[in-house]
Order: C-alpha cells, then sequence, then structure tokens
C-alpha cells in the first residue's frame, strides 16, 4: 500500500505539502504557503522527489514552489490553468519543468498510471487518482456544491485525503449567499481568491438585484457572462456606492490592498478562512471587516458521500482542526487517519 506523510497539513489550516510514496515514486502534493503569513512546510528530511503535483493555484497549495531548485528541480505536474495562474501570485516555474496534466481522464505521471477530476473549487483545479497499490487519491481543496465549477466523480480508493477546511459546518451555500446579500451595504468589498469563488458570487449577487462591480480578473473569470457589469482596475475608478468583487492576490499593490489604503474607508466582508496576523484579521479587529462564511469546501455530508463513494480505507482529514469535527471523527473513526504518516 502506499504511504503517506504529512510534512504540513494537518491538524488545522496549514499549508499543504504531502509526500506520497508508491510504486517506487516518490511524489509531493502541492507546496503551499500560509494561510498565516509566513507559514511554510518544514521539508527537513524529505530526501528525494521524484515529482511535484500541484492541485490549484491558491497559495497555501502553492506558494512554496519556489522552493523547487531545493528538491532537485523534479518535474511538476498541473492543469494548464494553474501554471498559467503562478506568475498572478507572484510564482515563477520555467516551462521545461511544468508538465500538463488534463482537467479530466487518465493520464500519466512519470510512468505511473493516474487520472483527474475537476474539484469544484477553482477554475483549474484537480484531484488526482494514482492507480498502483490499491489507489491513493488526493483531493486538494474540493466542493461537490461551490456553484458555477464543476466536480467529477472520483473513483475507488484505499487511501483518500480529504479537505477538513469546515470540520463538521453542514450550512446550504443558498442559506449563506441570502447572508451575505443581506449583510452588503454601498462601500463594501468582497476579497475573494483568484479563480475561485468571485465569479459565482458575482452571478448569485446580481440575482438576488445587487449590481457588484468587478476587478479585470474577475471579470476575465465571467468568461463573458454578464457584460453589464462594471469593472475596475484601480481605486480611482470605483465610486463610493459600490460593491466590489475583487481578487486577493495576498501581494503588495494589488487592488484589494490599494483600497485598504485608500482615502474612503472600504468596508471588507471576508467570505474564506481568516488567518490570526493576516490583513484580514487587522481589518476586522480595527472595525473595518467582518465575516461572513461561503462554501467552497465539503460539508460534513460531503465527507461522508466520499468516504463511500471511494471506499476509503484510510481517510486523511487535511487543512481543519479536528476539535472542530467532533461528529465526523465519530462518523467516520474506523478510517480515519490523522497521524502525521499513514498507514
Ligand atoms: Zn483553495
Amino acid at each position: 500500500m502506499a504511504v503517506l506523510t504529512a510534512f504540513s497539513g494537518l491538524g488545522g489550516k496549514s499549508p499543504a505539502a504531502f509526500l506520497l510514496q508508491i510504486a517506487g515514486r516518490r511524489i509531493l502534493l502541492d507546496l503551499g504557503e500560509g494561510p498565516t503569513p509566513g507559514q511554510r512546510p518544514d521539508l527537513t528530511g524529505i530526501g528525494r522527489v521524484d515529482a511535484i503535483f500541484l492541485s490549484h493555484a491558491h497559495i497555501d497549495h502553492v506558494g512554496a514552489i519556489d522552493l523547487w531548485p531545493d528538491l532537485g528541480r523534479p518535474p511538476v505536474f498541473a492543469s494548464r490553468a494553474t501554471f498559467d495562474a503562478l506568475p498572478l501570485l507572484d510564482l515563477h516555474l520555467p516551462p521545461h519543468a511544468q508538465h500538463e496534466l488534463p482537467l479530466q481522464g487518465p493520464a500519466a505521471l512519470l510512468d505511473l498510471p493516474v487520472s483527474t477530476g475537476r474539484n469544484g473549487h477553482a477554475a483549474g483545479g484537480i484531484w488526482l487518482h494514482l492507480q498502483p497499490e490499491g489507489g491513493a487519491l488526493y483531493m486538494g481543496d474540493w466542493s461537490r456544491r461551490s456553484g458555477l465549477l464543476p466536480f467529477d466523480l472520483p473513483p475507488p480508493a484505499d487511501l483518500v485525503i480529504t479537505d477538513l477546511s469546515y470540520g463538521d459546518r453542514d450550512q446550504t451555500l443558498v442559506s449563506q449567499v441570502l447572508e451575505l446579500a443581506a449583510r452588503i451595504t454601498p462601500g463594501t468589498v468582497l476579497p475573494v481568491p483568484i479563480l475561485g469563488r468571485g465569479a459565482d458570487m458575482a452571478q448569485r449577487l446580481a440575482a438576488l438585484g445587487l449590481t457588484p462591480v468587478l476587478c479585470p480578473q474577475i471579470r476575465a473569470e465571467m468568461q463573458g457572462a454578464l457584460p453589464g457589469l462594471r469593472c475596475i482596475a484601480t481605486p480611482a475608478e470605483a465610486r463610493a456606492s459600490d460593491v466590489i468583487i475583487a481578487a486577493d492576490t495576498e501581494r503588495p499593490g494589488d487592488l484589494v490592498a490599494r483600497l485598504i489604503d485608500a482615502p474612503q474607508s472600504w468596508r471588507f466582508i471576508f467570505t474564506g478562512h481568516v488567518a490570526p496576523g493576516s490583513t484580514a484579521a487587522a481589518l476586522i479587529a480595527a472595525g473595518r471587516g467582518s465575516r461572513q462564511p461561503r462554501n467552497v469546501h465539503p460539508r460534513a455530508r460531503d465527507q461522508i458521500w466520499l468516504a463511500e463513494t471511494t471506499g476509503a480505507r484510510h481517510l486523511i482529514p487535511a487543512f481543519g482542526a479536528l476539535d472542530a469535527a467532533p461528529g465526523l471523527t465519530r462518523s467516520l473513526a474506523a478510517i480515519w487517519h490523522s497521524d502525521r504518516t499513514c498507514p
């Protein structure tokens, strides 16, 4: 059976970095940074890495890819969209290192037969299924119901790494969006990760009668939908009453950073994880920001579904705190595996 070692990504929201040993190969699954500022995986003792797989272009999954030279410059596997998004996050990989995987269907990773499917969480985001040794399935971040983004059914696997970001949370997206819309006032900014929830959020808010304004990145992610929505690239183009959906790259000088520093005191609603020490946490503490959850990760019932669908013998809960998931820990006790090394 395959062996998994979590260098980072277990026991809470932390950067993804898992080493999978399967069929004689050593594959690093994601190489993230954050979400707590400066939080990077400790790769001490990792040894040889034959390949790196990147699940999607969010910083907590790709943000430490600058360590690629230190790992012996192995081939990196991801979707085209994920590779193309790296420069938006100020991350760079030479073209010869980039080995493209399909969004769905059979493929090869080195000499291993694998398959991929869309993860329903980020445009270009994929899960990875490796066939040898009973099967290993890395879901990365995933969602069956986060809106516009499609989700493909994963195949059975003995070893499954899932996304416990929400613990036992089981709210519906529809109820969350209604709550979000009710809390939006003129002069609100909604920061969102690239390639994720932004386009779906714009569509749902527009359907509820709001007229969000988009940054160029989210406008591009809309792929031509709702062409009447205004687009702004700088704070100077914004009107005081605007409701702005803006891609947050967590890099200095991006539109979100400039709106925070703008003369108008914009109010911010954060719909994702708010890490201690982050800019979002500081804005909330200063009374300029608030939180309103909006699902982009699996709910509790989705974890049960994944366990049944894959027939997992070992289910590894990543990216979430176990004490926020007492219900799942109980329901899935027979296969739940939260130690650093599995099995
Ligand atoms: Zn993500």
